[in-house]
């Protein structure tokens, strides 16, 4: 039996795969008699799942030898607080607001620094990136914040800001929650890139934290051991305990994403580079067809269009319901689009298969050809 293909934004949909793997390892991990729920967090079985997950997401994701990764806690709303304490020394920071996620962690930072909103698209209602060059950059901020992927307003940054290039040497911090491991990341532009792993990566209660090694050691006084970078780090993400069973699955979903691979016209590819083509060709059949169907609407930039979270619009409203309860029945879950945007929004992660898009465009455009 298949299941339903299911849209959520988040906590979303994980490879069937992951989840068949983990059902069997349930009870009795690998003959140790122990389920991963059920083990110490510093004993030798949890330490190698630990260890190779790292492996793992730096292999895929090519994270330089001089960047820690840290597992936390707090998810990405917690690193709206722990980042300003760990990075800004309390003085100056910028932040890019371009949705409502990169607009929370703008208002929470205000606590414990100084904030200068960089650039806006609030004019637009979060439907289009800031040029790059007309950012108002700080003198010498100590970071420089965006959210490189709004998961609610559906906008994404397809290449980062080089903050070099802007004239400032800050580091550019990244929310990259909604579509870590979609594709890569060039680390040559990045400080420090954070997220919640609920939406690409696993379930939620981790939280992935991937920092430079010079920007270690400057936390705030006031800030909990628990949340210091540098203190997380030296404990190698066992300071407390850290949340050993989504730990896991992110493993095993890494492993996943090293063993997908992508036949297109350039060549087979694998891994990370086979996501990503699959990533693209999936928004390019959700986007070409909502474009064509003279029906539904999207209110996105072309070139700033989320290949994660796609909001779209029926012509009435009055027809909502009728769209999700029907979506349901043909096996289409979570489609309504959140509160603040309302319409639809799919998202589509990595692990919605390319035939779950298919199926809902196939339901699209039956909807519209029964109410157009
Ligand atoms: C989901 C999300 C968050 C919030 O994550 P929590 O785990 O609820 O703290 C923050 N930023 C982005 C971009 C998100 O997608």
């Amino acid at each position: 039996m298949s299941r339903p293909f299911n849209f959520s934004a988040g906590p979303a949909t994980l490879p069937e795969d992951v989840l068949a793997q983990a059902a069997r390892e349930m009870l009795d991990w690998r003959g140790s008699g122990m389920g991963v729920m059920e083990m110490s967090h510093r004993g030798k079985e949890f330490l190698s799942i630990a260890h190779q997950a790292e492996a793992d997401l730096r292999d895929i994701l090519s994270i330089p030898a001089h960047f820690k990764v840290l597992f936390m806690q707090g998810g990405a709303i917690g690193e709206n607080a722990i980042l300003p304490m760990n990075l800004s020394r309390g003085a100056r920071a910028d932040y890019v607001v371009t949705g409502s996620w990169s607009q929370k962690s703008a208002k929470e930072a205000r606590r414990y620094c100084d904030v200068h909103v960089a650039a806006t698209n609030e004019a637009d209602g979060h439907t289009s990136l800031p040029a790059y060059g007309g950012w108002q950059l700080s003198e010498r901020p100590a970071y420089v914040h965006v959210c490189s992927n709004e998961t609610i307003h559906g906008v994404e940054m397809h290449e980062l800001p080089d903050l070099r290039a802007l004239g400032c040497d800050a580091p550019l911090v990244i929310d990259c929650s909604s579509h870590i491991a979609s594709r890569p990341i060039d680390w040559t532009r990045v400080g420090v890139a954070y997220g919640g792993a609920q939406k690409n990566i696993g379930p939620s209660g981790l939280t992935l934290v991937i920092v430079r090694e010079d920007l270690l050691g400057h936390a705030l006084p006031i800030t909990p051991s628990g949340f210091n970078y540098q203190t997380v780090a030296d404990n190698e993400s066992m300071y407390n305990t850290p949340p050993t069973y989504a730990w896991y699955i992110a493993g095993l979903v890494f492993q996943w994403i090293k063993r997908q691979r992508e036949v297109t016209p350039a060549g087979e590819l694998t891994g990370l580079a086979a996501i990503e083509a699959r990533n693209i060709a999936k928004a390019e059949l959700l986007y070409g067809y909502l474009d064509q169907s003279g029906f539904y609407r999207t209110k996105v930039q072309a070139d700033c269009r989320s290949r994660m979270n796609v909001p779209f619009f029926l012509p009435d409203d009055a027809l909502n319901e009728a769209f999700l309860s029907g979506a349901k029945e043909a096996g289409l879950l979570q489609l309504k689009g959140h509160k603040s945007v309302g319409g639809m929004r799919a998202s589509i992660y990595n692990a919605m298969p390319l035939a779950g898009v298919e199926a809902l465009v196939g339901y699209l455009k039956d909807f519209a050809l029964r109410h157009g």
